[in-house]
């Protein structure tokens, strides 16, 4: 796309496909002398080696930014800078460079986006966003359930919204080319899925199988535990909001997903 190009943008995808990371992980590269990277993405041979062969072309490596620290996405920081040599890495925690919303990282700013994880981050590059996990290029985002957990999504989307990007350049899946839109379509999304989880405890419905039958009636069966641990940030909103009834089941803490974003 001509934004991508304009701003000196590339993408290399890693090959992790799967449920969670759709035909695999994106890893970012921006700019040059040095370039940066958001997201190295899983420890693939095969996938670093390319990396480090565009970030030599463009010469050389100035930074890491990190959306946040699943494996899908972060596993790769060693692997890329043994052949690269050193650099700094910008996240949320646990990095070089700790990056709190509006900060900069490079040529990027970072934008403090929880919901997936609670220390997930975008970052913006002039009109375009890179969206991590908050938003996917297709489909809908798997919610990681923490207390508010699903609360804190909207506002990220909200603050997404806002800033009203041209493009979105997200962790997995094709290059958002009408932000607007998706933007109204997750915040949409995920307020049916609310409709539907109310609709359902008003119709009895108090068991983890009921709710899901009933508010997830769409939802494939190997994306069943995605579902489950949405349910129960639903729920937790709801609870928070004083909206649940007595006696409804929630699926345990923590997540019954393990390493979530691997298939
Ligand atoms: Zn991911």
């Amino acid at each position: 796309m001509e934004l991508l190009t304009a701003h000196d943008v590339a993408v290399i995808r890693a090959d992790n496909p799967g449920p969670f990371t759709l035909e695999g992980t994106n890893s970012w590269i921006v700019g040059r002398d040095p370039a940066w990277v958001v997201d190295p993405g899983p420890a693939l041979a095969a996938h670093l080696d390319a990396l480090a062969a565009e970030l030599e072309a463009r010469g050389g490596l100035g930074g890491i930014a990190l959306t946040h620290d699943h494996p899908d996405h972060a596993e790769g920081v060693g692997g890329l800078l043994e052949r690269t040599g050193p650099a700094a890495v910008a996240a949320a925690h646990a990095a070089d460079l700790l990056l709190g919303d509006g900060d900069a990282a490079g040529p990027l700013t970072a934008i403090a986006t929880p919901g997936h994880a609670p220390d997930h981050l975008a970052f913006a590059l002039g009109p375009i966003v890179f969206s991590g996990d908050i938003v996917l290029g297709r489909g809908s985002s798997l919610l990681i359930p923490a207390p508010g957990a699903l609360a804190a999504y909207l506002t990220s989307l909200e603050r997404l919204r806002a800033r009203r990007p041209a493009a979105i350049a997200p962790g997995h899946g094709p290059l958002v080319t009408d932000p607007k839109a998706k933007l109204a379509e997750y915040v949409s999304h995920r307020l049916e899925r609310e409709r539907l989880v109310l609709e359902a405890l008003d119709d009895g419905a108090r068991t983890v199988d009921e709710l899901l039958a009933r508010a997830w009636a769409d939802a494939p069966p190997q994306l069943r535990a995605a579902a489950t641990v949405t349910l129960a940030a639903h729920l937790d909103k709801l609870d928070d909001e004083g909206r649940l009834p007595d006696g409804v089941e929630r699926p345990a803490w923590p997540l019954p997903l393990g390493r979530v974003g691997r298939p």
